[in-house]
This record gives C-alpha cells, structure tokens and sequence, in this order.
C-alpha cells in the first residue's frame, strides 16, 4: 500500500463526503470532455486528476491591482481597469477589419479592439453600453490612442477582486486552442480540481493544510522539510496554482523545484554507491609493454600537464578492482582521441581488448586513421566496423578477428554494439561525443561481457556542471582544461552575406599564404521554402570566383567512398578549400585548415557553431573563423554571434548556450537520461538548487545507507514509485 502512491482525498464540496483518487481519468472532471480528453492527452499527455495537478502554470498575474485609464502604456505587461463601454465602431476593411469598444473609467478613454469578424455580433449583444465592467489585457498603442486587443471582460459585480489574488497562465499548444483548450480553460480545470482536493483557504497557513497534509503524504522526511525550511506537499501543489500572494508562489515553487531535483540525484547517487560496492572491474595491474613502448618510442609529441593527469586518473580507476565509468571533457582541440589512445594501449597491455566507438561514420573513420597512424611501426591490430563495411567477404574477417581476440582495437558506430559482434576479452569501451549515444545504447555494452568493461565517455561539446551532474551524475569526471602548446587562439569575425567581397578578399589571403579554407553551408541544394545559402550554389559561385583554385566538396548525400576521395584530396592539401556540410562538424583534423566560414551561421546553435570553429586552430598558425549573417538580425541571434566573437572558451559558450535554448532542446537530453520529468525545475535556471540537491541527498546516504530508517520509509517508496514509471535505472552505467 504504501508503495502505491495513492492520494485519497476528502471531497469536501459534495453533500456527502466522497474519496477521490488523484489517478481518477481526466474526463471525470467537470467540463472534460472526450473530445478534449483526446486533446489533453495527445497534446500533454494528461489523463489523470494527477497530470492536471502536475501541470503547473508558468506565470501568474496579479488581479489584485485596477489601474486608471491614464496611467496605462504600451510596455506594461497585463493590467485591469474598471469602467464602461461609451459606443461600439466597427471600422477598416478585409483583413484590417475590427470591432472597437470605446470605455472609460473616468480618468481617460481606452479603445478595446477585436479582429474576428465572427464575433463581432455575440460581442456587440453580450457586453452592454452603460454597465460596470472589468477589462483585463495587454495594453497597446495605436494611431496614438491606447487600446487592449482582445480583452477579457467579467461585469465588475461578478468579480471579488480582493480574493482574486494571482491568476495562473497555463502552456497551451494549438492544437489545443482549436479545441478550445485556452489558458483561461485549464484555469477553470485546475480550479475545479484544486477546490475539489483542497479545503477552501483559512486564515493561517499551517491550518490551511492540516487536514489536506495527511491525505497528500509527504515524500520527504519531516527533518528535511525542516532544515531546508520548505513548504508542506500539499501546500506547494495548491499554491502552485492558486497561491495567496507572491512570496506564497515563491515558496511553493522552491519546494516542488527541489523536490524534482532531489528525487533525480537521489537516485543517481543511490545507484553510482550500490554499483561502486558490488560491481567488479577489470584490474589493470600494469600500463604495459604497449603503452611503454609508444610512450618513449613513437609519441610525437610532450603531453600537456592535463593529458598526462586525466591519464592518471583513469589508470587510477582501472587498476583498483573497480568498473571505471568516467566522463571525459575537453574542449575540441585538447587532445582526446591520443588520450583515449594511451588507455587503450594499457588495456591491450593486460591482455584485454579495446572498442571506441563514435556517432558518424566518417568520425569513426577519421579515428581509425589516426589510430593507424600513431600505431604505424607497433604490432597492433586495429580494425573498423560501421555500416559501412558490408558484404560478408569484408565483415567477416573483423568479426572473426574480434571474437578470437585476434582483433585488438576496434573502431566503430552503433555498429559494433550488433549483437553479431562478439568479443574475446572486452576490457574499455571508449565512447566519443556520446552526446549522440543513448543511455540505453552504453546499457547494451554491458551484455557483451560477464564483467563490465571500464568505459569512458568523451565530449567535446563542453556540459555546464549543472547539467553534467544530471545527465552525467552517476559518472566520475575528468576535464581536460589545457590546449596543446603553440595553439593562438582563434579569431572570430561577423561578416555580411550582402557584402561577400570581404570574405572573398579573406580566403585569398590565407590561400597565398599556403592555407586552407573550409566553407559550410547549412544546405545541401537550394530550397524554396527555406531562405538560406547553399551548398552547391555556394560552390558554384566559389568556382567563379576563384578559377585558379582547386575546390572540394562534401555532403551527407554522397557516396562514401566519393566523400572519402574528396576529404582526402582536402587533408593531402591537393584542394585549397573544402565545400561542405555540418558532416565536418566533429573530429575532422587538418591542421593547415585554418579558416572556416560558416555560411547562414544564424542558423546554427551556439554548440554547434563552437564546434565547427574547432575544426581549425589545430595548426600553429593564426587561425579564423567567419561567421557570415544576413543584415537584419533578431536580437538574440545577434548575443550568439556577439559570444561566438567574444570567446574561444567552450564552456562559457556551454552555459550561455543552456541559457538560451534550454535543456530540453540539448540534442539527446531527452535519452541521456534526466530519469523523471521535470516538471517545473529548469537545469539551466536552478544551478544552485542543483547543488543543494545532490549535497542534501549525498548526506541522506550516508545518514541511511541501507535505507531502513523509518522516518525516510516514505522517500524510498517515493523514489521506487519514480522509477518504476522510468527507464529501467538498474541497466543504465
Ligand atoms: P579533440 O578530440 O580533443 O578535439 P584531438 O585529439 O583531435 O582533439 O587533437 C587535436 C590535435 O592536437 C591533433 O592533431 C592531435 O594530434 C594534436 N595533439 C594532441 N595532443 C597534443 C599534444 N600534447 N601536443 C601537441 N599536439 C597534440
Ligand atoms: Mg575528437
């Protein structure tokens, strides 16, 4: 029973007293429909009485207030006056067609302004000349007059506005404003839901939620509640909604924010101790004759001061008995791909074998090359699977290379996680810009061997701390925050499509001086509906322009091998510039490449755009990066070009990114693995409600290891009651 998570509660409002159940269907509730049942759960997703309740507004606004006519202007953002209508008008023609009500309240005149033709006459009928009303909207100016388009209009005597208090705006899609599910409609749900699951406001607070309290068990132990000085559930989950002032919503927001938090890293840490405690690792006892003998024969280079610590670090994990799950960060450019080289050599060196995966095929390819390269004059066997590598004359023998061992490095996509793939001793599994790989993808790994292999995860699209400790939570971190020696940091410039001279004048340049040059395009072929530079217009026009000039081209719709010709003709400097799309975006390494051009670049995201910058900057020579717009910026696109050129610093770049977009836009967020929903925290926003979450349920774990204190007893059921309606958490490195 006290797993089921069931909330019963008083139907106080009913003559006799009732129980309902927050799982009653949604179409129970007064007003729902099965039409808009649909709706609801197509849309949101919304069934029960409990996805209503957790479906939390995003603003409110204050009811409290009447303004006068005079003091309105057009930068406010909701206000009410009361007054009355003076006389209709219906003015303009075709489209510009509208209804105007002119009102006033004593103290000015305000036009109230409507556009849909249809409802001109239910207005005209409905709201009378002469009569008390309270109009709530936006104020706008127009022709001079201030007018609100579209109000809400309630006759004065109607509304109690003392007790109106802040009135929620609820998210709505427009698919769900076709079925006339406005805000103003979810407010009379949520309104007829929480009178029904709440008893109607008392003078104090704690009474107002004594009775409710006991029929919404709280999931955090009382102690908690204390210390961190938060709101009871029951509370939080009415005031969310319909709070009784402003610091109320405060309240109540910070609870539900830190319970959504706390929940997730509860569980992470819950799950990283038990896995520390039981799960065994290969022990990697020594580095080995291979690592040695690359060390001090073939390295061609020092290693920086944080290649040789994350080394250490990891030999560190792999040596203790432990399963290493480590994530690897580093800016692009810093080295990884010869750090996950030096691991792998002290895997082969205990006699194990090594897997790297990445997300494209040509990133798997260029990994194989440059893993071939370092290994040229070394005994090793290093072989690539990807869809690429078909027909059975060619799999076969990798496949039987890797089941015999005889295999010791493979290099792969999703390929190599077939279960045709077998292995004869799998000791670390690199896996590069995971970002792209599934938790789910990185769990399949685990049936491949009866101990788990180490694995390391590697990224290059820099993570905010806030938001690695979600997705990454259960995995130790190492950061390499060191360049390579000689680097000059790359210059960032804004150019404009209009005026493509500059640009030509700049690739010239850097051509004489011996260099290359990347273009990118962000399509393909030109598109009617989309208003963007393209690629094969673009090397059209690039062919005109510079005659003398040898041109590559690359896109995701060519043939493999005719992309691996012409990346080749690029990386051997037979072509001065290389055509492309986003495909270049990771791993492509040509170090006398030192300009790239990024064609449309208000089209692309700001990790994207660092991204593709660090395609260049790998040489010693001062290199650019282009970022060419069209005139007529929105202003936030305008910030991402403005940081792009202010900073070379991927994580600053991260966290403004984050800011931007938000985290559900993170490509991949979604299977990354933030475990439960979240509902109302914001990974970007709540940074530091992040860190109180995982410290307090840090301390929880050490308090209650075994989790048989009773007065958490309802927090683990809590938690179990989560994750059953998750991801099977127990799979998941
Ligand atoms: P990442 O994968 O982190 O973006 P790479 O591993 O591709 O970076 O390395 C970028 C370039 O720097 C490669 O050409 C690599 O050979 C070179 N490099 C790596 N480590 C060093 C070092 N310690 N000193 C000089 N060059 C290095
Ligand atoms: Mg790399």
């Amino acid at each position: 029973m006290q797993q089921e998570v069931r909330f019963f509660v008083v139907f106080l409002q009913s003559e006799s007293i009732s129980v309902i159940d927050l799982s009653t269907p949604i179409t129970y509730l007064p007003g729902v429909g099965p039409q808009r049942a649909k709706v609801l759960e197509s849309e949101l997703g919304m069934t029960t009485f409990r996805d209503l309740l957790y479906y939390f507004p995003y603003k409110h606004i204050d009811r409290t207030r009447l303004y006068y006519v005079h003091e309105l202007t057009a930068d406010m953002p909701f206000v009410q006056v009361m007054g009355e209508i003076l006389s209709f008008e219906e003015d303009g023609h075709g489209r510009k067609h509208h209804l105007i009500a002119h009102f006033t309240d004593g103290h000015g005149i305000l036009d109230l302004v409507w556009f849909q033709a249809g409802a001109f006459k239910w207005i005209k009928k409905n709201y009378s000349i002469g009569k008390k009303y309270i109009v709530f909207g936006r104020p706008g100016v127009f022709n001079g007059r201030i007018n609100i388009p579209h109000p809400d209009i309630d006759p004065a005597d109607s509304l109690q506005l003392g007790t109106m208090g802040l009135q929620p705006y609820y998210n709505t899609t427009d698919k769900m404003k076709k079925a006339g599910l406005n805000s103003r409609a979810m407010e009379r749900f949520t309104s007829t839901l929480v009178n029904k699951l709440f008893s109607q406001p008392c003078d104090g607070e704690a009474e107002r939620f004594s009775t409710s309290s006991s029929l919404f068990p709280e999931t955090l132990p009382a102690s908690l509640i204390q210390r961190l000085s938060l709101v009871p559930l029951a509370q939080s989950l009415h005031d969310l909604h319909y709070p009784p002032s402003a610091d109320a919503l405060r309240r109540a927001t910070y609870r539900q924010k830190f319970e959504e938090l706390f929940f997730i890293q509860l569980n992470l840490l819950r799950y990283t101790r038990l896995r520390q405690e039981q799960v065994h690792g290969h022990v990697f006892s020594t580095v080995g004759t291979y690592f040695n003998d690359f060390y001090a024969n073939y390295l061609p280079f020092q290693l920086t001061g944080a290649q040789k610590r994350v080394v250490r670090e990891m030999w560190n994990d792999m040596k203790s008995g432990k399963q290493m799950n480590r994530l690897l960060q580093g800016d692009v450019g810093s080295g990884k791909t010869l750090v996950a080289l030096l691991l792998m050599l002290i895997a082969l060196g205990n006699g194990y074998q090594a897997c790297m995966m990445a997300p494209t095929e040509i990133l798997a390819e260029q990994h194989l090359v440059t893993c071939r390269e370092f290994l040229r004059d070394m005994p090793v066997r290093v072989e690539l699977l990807t869809g690429n590598v078909k027909g059975k004359k060619k799999r076969a023998p990798i496949l039987e290379g890797t089941r015999t061992g005889e295999v010791q490095i493979l290099i792969g996509t999703h390929a190599v996680l077939e279960d045709t793939v077998e292995f004869h001793r799998l000791g670390l599994v690199i896996i590069d810009e995971q970002h792209r790989f599934g938790v789910a993808q990185r769990a399949r790994l685990w049936k491949k061997s009866e101990v788990p292999p180490h694995v390391l995860v590697m990224t290059a699209t820099p993570i905010p701390r806030t938001l690695a400790m979600t997705l990454y939570g259960d995995l130790d971190v190492s950061v390499i925050d060191e360049l390579p020696p000689g680097r000059k940091p790359i210059e960032t410039r804004h150019f404009w499509t209009e005026k493509p001279e500059t640009l030509y004048r700049g690739i010239r340049t850097e051509v004489q001086k011996g260099r290359q040059v990347y273009v990118v395009y962000p399509l393909i072929k030109e598109s009617e509906k989309m208003d963007m530079q393209d690629l094969e217009n673009g090397y059209a026009q690039l062919c005109e322009v510079f005659p003398d000039l040898r041109i590559s081209k690359v896109h995701g719709q060519m043939k493999p091998a005719e992309k691996d010709a012409e990346m080749e003709r690029f990386v051997r400097g037979e072509t001065q510039i290389l055509v492309a799309t986003t495909v270049i975006e990771v791993g492509v390494n040509v170090p006398n490449a030192s300009v790239m051009v990024i064609q449309n670049a208000e089209r692309f995201g700001l990790a994207q755009l660092h991204q593709l910058r660090g395609r260049v900057g790998r040489g010693a020579e001062q290199s650019y990066c282009i970022l060419v717009t069209k005139y007529n910026l929105a202003k936030e696109t305008m910030q991402r070009i403005d940081i792009m050129c202010d900073t070379n610093d991927g994580f600053e770049i991260a966290e403004a990114d984050l800011k931007f977009r938000g985290p559900g836009d993170l490509e991949g967020t979604q299977q990354s693995g933030v475990a439960f929903d979240l509902h109302i925290a914001n990974l970007a926003r709540d940074g530091q409600l992040v860190q109180l979450a995982r410290d307090t349920a840090n301390q929880i774990l050490d308090e209650d290891p075994d989790q048989n204190l009773p007065e958490n007893s309802r927090m683990w059921a809590h938690l179990r009651e989560l994750n059953k309606n998750s991801i099977d958490w127990s799979n998941i490195s």
